[in-house]
């Protein structure tokens, strides 16, 4: 019983098509990447899975990925004899846009939909292909060339009658079938449109593979081409089982020599792995050799992706051991609060058979991730040294994750600090463009402290009344108001031996900044005033703690402050809109 049923694509696939098909028309070729990609990722499962049970390779142990063409037919097929997907897993997978994204996804679209709408038809359309390049819905590109892909695929350990059939013309529905199914693995066959024949020139496909696939560790095959030689065309059998050869080099990127790679090698390389449209920012390569040996390959991205604040966030950095992949999002492989970060890592050391309960408590790992996170903080400290604006656009995607560290890693947090970019006074805008070095060597003749005020918006930051005093005296304040920057000066107390000091907290001592005349002035004035302060004391009553008399306001009458070790009032109305 074929059991062949039709379903409806989640409602948002359509929409999702649409954008693919015309926002990558003309870098047409990708797909072919996509595919290869998908079909690389699948043959490395399942040789990590057959390390458990070798059942799984049956009788076909050589995995490869295979680029076929028919041209009477008209058809490109990408071919592994990897994992294979289920009929569940079809649905799940396929039937919908890469799984926990589509959401997201679809709203994201909405809203630069009606940018489009709204008169800003290139705006929404430049919005349309960064979203695909955040979200990366890689099969879907076979609809770029294809009017009809069908996907034929046998799940690992299941036996031929169970393989799956999946068909779609990309509008809508698609339909899913039982059929018998030989070989393990998936056949992505794609049917040309008309106008896309080009794709059936071996020749091309060649070129295309060793662009995009080269670094692949996995063999990319196709058939083996008779160029003109005088060979007997009688004497071919028809029926005899091609000769395939290796197209692309098929060695494993991080294991050439630095000297060899190129940087387009590397991008290329980067784009496999991140599943990210974009080029990367940079990247950073070391063997490390000793008593723990192990490669790391650690790029940083351009652009945050879409689920950065989503504790499930995808495609960290890989694991392999020995050149055989092991597992992705090995999060034990760099610290949380440099999540972005993708990569590999392949470590000489590690048993096959590692798990992620071994991870968590293993000496070797935790001296790679200490490493990964030196090796990290040095390429940024390169970056903001020797290419300030590169290390600014860098600073905006991502430096709100880079503030959770010095909560995260203590032993690191004056190397972070010396990385923090802030919106200060002194530029009196919201780009947070400073510097806590910068702020240093502005200071005042007699300052100690690094001020700082949280507010939870940059406008109420900058016309906060506790600044007046500062502002009249010339002392710079950093101006905070990312969710994160609690947290980051209830853990940053310090930069370069000055104290980080808010300027609502307490009594306020500007130390030798405050001039004596003003502090006679101050206490002549608390004296006179005394039976005032008394009053609004007792009127007042349990709600503060005390009233003074104060130089801190140059022209708002009163501000509330908090005590110095209280917490202060943005970190209550923080605490208190999470439900604390
Ligand atoms: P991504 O690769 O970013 O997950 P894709 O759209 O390229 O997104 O693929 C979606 C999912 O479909 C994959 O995550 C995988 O589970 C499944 N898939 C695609 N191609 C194959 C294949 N050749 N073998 C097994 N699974 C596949
Ligand atoms: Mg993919």
């Amino acid at each position: 019983d074929a059991h062949k049923e039709t379903l409806e694509f989640k409602a948002e696939v359509s929409q999702v098509l649409d954008l693919v098909i015309r926002s990558l028309y003309s870098n047409k070729e990708i797909f072919l990447r996509e595919l290869i990609s998908n079909a690389s990722d699948a043959a490395e499962k399942l040789r990590f899975e057959s390390l458990t049970d070798e059942q799984l390779l049956e009788d076909d142990p050589n995995l490869r990925v295979r680029v076929l063409v028919d041209k009477d037919a008209g058809t490109v097929t990408v071919s592994d004899n990897g994992i294979g997907i289920s009929r569940q897993e079809m649905i799940d997978t396929i039937g919908s846009i890469a799984s926990s994204g589509t959401r997201q996804f679809a709203d994201a679209l909405k809203a630069a939909q009606g940018a489009a709408e709204q008169g800003e038809a290139e705006q929404g359309q430049a919005a349309g292909e960064e979203l695909i390049g955040q979200f990366g819905v890689g099969f879907y590109s076979s609809f770029i060339v294809a009017d009809q892909v069908t996907v034929v695929s046998r799940r690992a350990g299941l036996t031929a009658e169970h393989g799956v059939r999946w068909q779609s013309d990309g509008h809508g529905s698609y339909t899913l079938e039982n059929v018998e199914k030989p070989g393990r693995g998936t056949d992505v066959i794609l049917h040309l449109r008309e106008e896309e024949q080009e794709f059936l020139e071996p020749w091309r496909l060649r070129t295309i593979i060793s662009k995009f696939s080269d670094h692949l560790a996995m063999p990319v095959e196709m058939v083996k081409e008779d160029f003109g030689g005088d060979e007997d065309e009688e004497k071919k059998d028809k029926d005899a089982e091609p000769e395939f050869e290796q197209v692309n080099r098929g060695t494993a990127l991080w294991m050439r020599n630095k000297a060899e790679i190129s940087d387009d090698d590397y991008k290329a390389f980067y784009k496999h792995i991140s599943h990210d449209f974009d080029e990367p920012l940079t990247w950073a390569h070391n063997r490390v050799e000793g008593t723990n040996e192990y490669t790391a390959l650690l790029y940083i991205p351009k652009r945050a992706p879409w689920d950065m604040w989503d504790r499930d966030q995808k495609h960290g950095v890989k694991l392999y051991v020995r050149r055989v992949f092991i597992m992705d999002e090995a999060d034990k492989l760099m610290p949380h609060w440099l999540r972005f970060v993708k990569g590999v890592v392949d470590s000489d050391d590690l048993p096959l058979n590692v798990s992620r309960e071994i991870l968590q408590h293993n000496r070797k790992i935790d001296t790679i991730r200490g490493a990964n996170t030196k090796r990290i903080l040095s390429l940024l400290e390169g970056m903001a040294k020797d290419d300030p604006e590169k290390y600014q656009a860098f600073w905006n995607e991502f430096g709100r994750v880079l503030k959770e560290g010095p909560a995260e890693d203590y032993g690191n947090r004056e190397r972070i600090g010396g990385l923090l970019r802030f919106a200060t006074t002194h530029n009196d805008n919201d780009d947070q463009t400073v510097s806590l070095d910068a702020y240093i060597e502005r200071m005042k003749e007699g300052q100690k402290d690094i001020y700082y005020i949280t507010a939870d918006s940059p406008a109420a930051a900058r016309h906060s009344p506790h600044l007046e005093v500062f502002r009249k005296k010339g002392v710079e304040v950093l101006l905070l108001s990312d969710r994160v920057d609690e947290w980051l000066v209830t853990n940053l107390h310090e930069y370069k031996g000055k104290h980080l000091q808010s300027v609502t907290k307490g009594k306020l001592d500007l130390g030798d900044l405050a001039d004596k005349e003003e502090q006679e002035k101050t206490e002549q004035a608390e004296k006179e005033h005394e039976d005032l302060l008394k009053r609004l004391k007792d009127s007042l009553g349990e709600r503060v703690e005390a009233v003074r008399v104060s130089t801190r306001l140059v022209d708002s009458p009163a501000c509330i402050v908090v005590g110095e070790h209280d917490m202060s009032a943005n970190l209550a109305r923080v605490l208190k809109a999470v439900g604390q």
